[in-house]
C-alpha cells in the first residue's frame, strides 16, 4: 500500500505513522526525521535544512522533493510506503504524483489526521523526545515557533486536504483520543478502502 498521512504539527503523525506502517508492513517515511538525522549528522543536506527547521518554516521544495525521490527509490520502499510529513504543499504532492505515475503506480489513501488548533498548542508545547539518554524539548516546539508552524500548516499544508478530496483519496480520521483507539480508526479506513468503496 502507497499512504500518506497528513496532519498538523502535534496530530501524532510519528506515532501513528510508525504504527501503521508496522501493521502494513511498509517503510515509515518522515521528512522530518530525515531531515533531523542529517542536522544531527552534520551534512550537507542538514546544513541547508536547518535554516528553515529553527525558523519553523518549510525546507524549500526543490531540496525536499529530491531528497524524497532518492527515499522512494530505495529497495524497501518498492512495494508501499507510508509518508509521513510529505507532501506540505500543493507542488510537493503534485510531484509526488509525477513521480509514481512515472513508476507506474499511484497513492492508495492519504489519511487526515484532525485536531483542533488548542489542543495542539497544548501538546505540542508538553512535547519532549529523548537524545542521549535525556528528555529534551525539540527547538521547533519552542511557543513562538509553534505558533509559526501551526500558521505555515493553515496556509501551505492545509490545501492538501482539498486536493486529495477531489483525488477521491482522502478519509479524515478524529485523532484526539488513546493513541489504539487513533490507530484504530486509521487502519478501519484503510481497511475500509479494501474491502469497499467509501464514500468520504
Ligand atoms: P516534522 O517532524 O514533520 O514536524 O518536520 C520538522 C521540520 O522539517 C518542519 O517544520 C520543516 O521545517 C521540515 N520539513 C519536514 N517535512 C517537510 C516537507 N515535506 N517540506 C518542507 N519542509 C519539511
Amino acid at each position: 500500500m502507497r499512504v500518506v498521512l497528513l496532519g498538523p504539527p502535534g496530530a501524532g503523525k510519528g506515532t501513528q505513522a510508525q504504527i501503521i506502517a508496522g501493521e502494513l508492513g511498509v517503510p515509515a517515511i518522515s521528512t522530518g526525521d530525515i531531515f533531523r538525522a542529517n542536522v544531527s549528522g552534520q551534512t550537507e543536506l542538514g546544513r541547508k535544512a536547518k535554516v528553515f527547521m529553527d525558523a519553523g518554516d518549510l525546507v524549500p521544495d526543490e531540496i525536499t522533493v529530491a531528497m524524497v525521490k532518492d527515499r522512494l527509490a530505495e529497495a524497501d520502499a518498492a512495494g508501499g510506503f507510508l509518508l509521513d510529513g510529505f507532501p506540505r504543499t500543493i507542488s510537493q504532492a503534485e510531484q509526488l504524483r509525477e513521480s509514481l505515475t512515472e513508476l507506474g503506480h499511484g497513492l492508495d489513501r492519504v489519511l487526515e489526521l484532525v485536531v483542533d488548533e488548542e489542543e495542539l498548542v497544548r501538546r505540542l508545547s508538553g512535547r519532549r523526545m529523548l537524545v542521549d539518554g535525556q528528555m529534551v524539548q525539540r527547538d521547533d516546539d519552542k511557543p513562538e515557533t509553534v505558533r509559526h508552524r501551526l500558521k505555515v500548516y493553515r496556509e501551505q499544508t492545509a490545501p492538501l486536504s482539498g486536493f486529495y478530496e477531489d483525488e477521491g483519496l482522502l478519509a479524515r480520521i478524529d485523532a484526539i483520543g488513546a493513541v489504539e483507539e487513533v490507530t484504530a480508526r486509521a487502519l478501519a479506513a484503510l481497511g475500509a478502502d479494501r474491502a469497499q468503496p467509501s464514500a468520504d
